[in-house]
């Protein structure tokens, strides 16, 4: 199992743990090395650093923030911001105010469709209004009866082109690549594999994340396939990007994830925290403990 999980989420966003039982799960499933990276927030990085430092577990500050690229929707994710950043601070409360807004807006147009109680329901599940994700919706659709599974849910109601979809004005991805820049962080790119892009669009996508300040790609995730892994670690390799990994980890809305796993990092990527000298160090030889074959 690698010891390095540099993706996870907690209440603060749409993950069902708070900081401090994330931790203490990580540090169970004897992870060494936690990045909290919740969606457009810090504002659980503080609990779960006491937790990390209660466990002797290293807690990584992170972020994963919604960026536009186009008309897509992209995530970059902040490892080893500044979360007092004033820059990122600010960026971050301009998200949860379009996230806020979103949310109501989601909630009105449920309501109109007949399906009572929506926003109350997603904000019950939720931390505060400006947190309130998507996932919230789903789960809420799903608890109700309305829709048999969450990615039901999605398939009808929250998805792209779907009824209840509200366009976002997140901010752009040269403009959130900057933010993590500015907040000393080092700024990845989420999950290629998961958007709906051709490999020569993702590519364009890569070229733009890069020339922005961009400097390594999420290679392996809980969900990607073994052709994906490999794909993304060459992709990688051949355009100097630094390789991160991650569960990805939400609890509840998705049990079939577990903190610390994934696949290896491919022979020959660059590990992103070899970038930071004491993980480096203190790392460099943990991660293909249990891992599976690359
Ligand atoms: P939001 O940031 O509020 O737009 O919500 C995005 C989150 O919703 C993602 O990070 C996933 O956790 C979740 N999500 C997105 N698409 C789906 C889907 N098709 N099925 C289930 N969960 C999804
Ligand atoms: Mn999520
Ligand atoms: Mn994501
Ligand atoms: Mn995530």
């Amino acid at each position: 199992m690698p010891a390095i999980d540099l993706h996870s989420h907690s209440r603060y966003s749409d993950g069902s743990l708070s900081p401090t039982e994330l931790v203490a799960l990580a540090a169970k499933a004897g992870v060494k090395a936690l990045a909290l990276t919740d969606h457009d927030s810090v504002s659980g990085v503080p609990e779960a650093q006491a937790a990390a430092d209660q466990h002797g577990i290293t807690l990584i500050p992170g972020v994963e923030i919604s960026a536009a690229w186009g008309v897509h929707n992209v995530h970059i994710v902040g490892l080893q911001v500044d979360i007092h950043h004033p820059v990122l601070v600010a960026g971050l409360a301009q998200q949860a105010g379009a996230r806020e807004r979103r949310a109501i807006e989601i909630g009105q147009r449920l309501e109109a469709l007949g399906l009572t109680g929506a926003y109350a329901g997603a904000l019950a599940l939720a931390r505060e209004p400006a947190s309130i994700s998507r996932t919230h919706y789903g789960q809420w659709l799903f608890a109700s009866g309305h829709v048999s599974t969450v990615q039901q849910g999605f398939d009808r109601y929250l998805g792209p082109r779907k009824p209840a979809s509200v366009p976002m004005p997140w901010a752009s991805l040269e403009d959130t690549v900057s933010w993590i820049l500015q907040a000393g962080g080092v700024p990845v790119l989420a999950h290629p594999g998961r958007y709906p892009l051709s490999r020569t669009k993702m590519r364009e996508m890569m070229s733009a994340f890069q020339a922005a300040g961009g400097v390594a790609i999420e290679v392996a995730t809980a969900t990607e396939k073994p052709d994906m892994v490999k794909y993304l670690g060459q992709l990688a390799q051949q355009r100097g990007l630094a390789a991160s990994q991650g569960s990805d980890y939400h609890g509840k809305p998705t049990p079939w994830i577990a903190l610390g796993r994934f696949p290896s990092l491919p022979k020959g990527c660059e590990p992103v925290w070899q970038r930071w000298g004491w993980a480096a160090d203190a790392f460099s030889s943990s991660t293909p403990a249990q891992g599976q074959p690359a």
